[in-house]
């Protein structure tokens, strides 16, 4: 195996997973008899350019299916991300009517509403056909392709050089990271500005996230390697910033590096400092991570084997990746854990991929009154456990596996 950025054939350890199925892969009813495609689920880390990356086992298609089955608009509290993004982004870089914001994987177009709303001019690129109609449907113009040098140039070609580009949770998500970057700086008027958010690698290590580990993510990325593998595809970093989502995040912004238009803030020079602190520079900082999700995984069902002997009921909460990555991991099945809700209608009636626990309605919960339910998306556990607050009508507790097993008072 050979680094997607770099071709350094110097790739160490990082997390090793065993197999598991694509964790979007959700199994129909119909589908029960049939058996499911596991593959290995092993990451590693580049020995020159420091890139957190999955070992290649299968093409993107078979993870960017048409069943694909999240829908940005799902989560209230990403589209006040959302919101409140577009209107920053407006003010800070003066877009207005004349102006072109292009959105790369716009999803069902959670985004670009807003920019549309305020009459500037968008377009998205989304490869997924069931999102990409419902973005049509918000009356959002959508290129359904994958992005990377040869669209861009093509869609630059048509009129559509951006004043600002937007890449959220979608640069880990590529298998061509330098085709994909190098897109952006192919794309982006002069003066021009692109940010991308994605989860920072730092947080994930910091607080044993391994459950962010999925096929479809394809990489892990520190400030330290993107600011790299920028430079080295017509990129330049020139700001960064935190944001709390997916456990911990960074938002980067880059302009093209040769007219650099926009001087390189301090805030760069800080997170990348604040970085090589936490050993990001060395080998032991990744060998190390393996130990920390085996702690994570043996706690949690050491956990779900007990409350199986006290003949306490365990449901679960939220049908997504990183759910499946725990549950897979630890190996469970319906008997310690009977079924998980989802409030997606689109899940509701499926069975969750590897696990195969039922996915049902959030009625499901008061009718089976259960007395622990595991948050999966720990990082929503604030809001989840607002909307559920009525399980302790019958004695109800929450429960979280990651950082570490906390059952919630
Ligand atoms: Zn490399």
């Amino acid at each position: 195996m050979k680094c997607r950025h770099c071709q350094s054939e110097h790739l160490g350890p990082f997390l090793d997973l065993g197999t598991a199925p694509p964790s979007n892969s959700y199994v129909k009813p119909e589908d029960r008899a049939k058996p499911e495609l596991w593959y290995p689920l092993v990451i590693r880390v580049c020995e020159e350019c420091r890139l957190v990356q999955t070992e290649d086992f299968a093409s993107r298609e078979t993870f960017f299916s048409e069943n694909y089955a999240y829908f940005s608009s799902f989560s209230g509290s990403w589209l006040g991300h959302a919101k409140a993004y577009a209107a920053d982004m407006t003010r800070r870089f003066g877009l207005d009517a004349s102006s072109r914001v292009v959105e790369v994987a716009a999803n069902d177009g959670y985004l670009l509403q807003y920019f549309q709303g305020s009459g500037i001019p968008c377009l998205g690129v989304e490869p997924t056909a069931s999102t990409a109609a419902a973005a049509r449907e918000k009356g959002i113009e959508i290129v359904e392709d994958f992005f990377g040098e040869d669209l861009a140039l093509k869609l630059a070609t048509n009129g559509w050089s951006a004043d600002l580009m937007a890449a959220n949770n979608v640069l880990a998500h590529v298998p061509d990271i330098n085709d994909f970057v190098r897109g952006f700086a192919r794309m982006l008027k002069p003066q021009g500005v692109a940010t991308f958010e994605f989860p920072h690698l730092y947080n994930m290590v910091a607080e044993a996230q391994f459950d962010t580990a999925y096929h479809e993510h394809y990489s892990y990325l520190s400030l330290t390697a993107v600011d790299r593998i920028f430079a080295a595809n017509g990129l330049e970093v020139f700001d960064v910033e935190t944001t709390p989502w997916h456990g911990g995040s960074l938002r980067v912004f880059a302009c093209r590096s040769a007219e650099a238009h926009h001087p390189r803030r301090d805030t760069v020079a800080l997170m990348l400092a604040k970085e090589a602190e936490a050993g990001m520079l060395e080998s032991a900082y990744y060998a190390g991570f393996q130990q920390a999700a085996e702690r994570v995984r043996n706690d949690f069902l050491e956990f779900m084997i007990d409350c199986q002997r006290q003949g306490l009921k365990v449901a679960a909460y939220g049908a997504a990746a990183k759910g499946n990555t725990l549950l897979n991991f630890a190996g469970l099945k319906p008997d310690l854990l009977s079924f998980v809700v989802d409030k997606n209608p689109a899940k509701q009636g499926l069975f969750l991929p590897g696990s195969r626990v039922p996915i049902v309605a959030e009625s499901v919960l008061s009718a089976e009154k259960p007395e622990r339910v595991v948050i999966l998306p720990w990082n929503l556990q604030t809001e989840i456990k607002q909307q559920l607050s009525y399980i302790s009508d019958w004695g109800g507790k929450f429960v979280t596996a990651v950082p570490t097993l906390t059952l919630h008072p």
